[in-house]
C-alpha cells in the first residue's frame, strides 16, 4: 500500500494509513481538531493527545482503522502520539511552537517500516 499518513508513538509503534483512509479519517474527525496539541500549518503532521485521540475516535462515525488507532492511543508510553504526513513533501518551516520541537525530536526523521520492504 502507498502510505499517506503514519501515527507513531514514543516507542516507535506505528499505524499506517493509505490516502483514502487518511482522507476519511480527517473528514470524520473534523481534522482531528479536538485531539490536536500542535500542528504544522501546511500539512497533516501534528502532535496529538493520546487520551483525546481515543475519545475522539470512539465518538466519531466508524472508520476502518479506528480500532487500530485506539489501541495505539491506549498503549502509548507518553501522553502524546504523532501523526506524520508522508505525501505532502512539507518541510514544516511554518511550524514554530514547542509542539513542533517535540514532534521533530520523536519523528523528525521517521520513515515507515513498509518503505524499506520494497
Ligand atoms: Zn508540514
Amino acid at each position: 500500500m502507498q502510505v499517506a499518513l503514519a501515527f507513531v508513538d514514543d516507542d516507535g509503534n506505528e499505524i499506517l494509513l493509505d490516502a483514502e483512509e487518511a482522507f476519511t479519517l480527517f473528514a470524520l474527525t473534523n481534522d482531528l481538531d479536538s485531539a490536536t496539541v500542535s500542528a504544522c500549518p501546511t500539512c497533516h503532521s501534528r502532535v496529538l493527545a493520546a487520551v483525546a485521540l481515543r475519545d475522539l475516535l470512539v465518538d466519531a462515525p466508524p472508520h476502518p482503522r479506528a480500532g487500530d488507532l485506539e489501541v495505539l492511543a491506549d498503549e502509548a508510553p507518553t501522553l502524546h502520539v504523532y501523526a506524520v504526513d508522508l505525501v505532502t513533501g512539507c518541510d514544516h518551516q511554518g511550524w514554530r511552537d514547542p509542539g513542533s520541537e517535540e514532534w521533530f525530536e520523536v519523528v523528525g526523521d521517521y520513515q515507515p517500516a513498509s518503505h524499506t520492504e520494497d
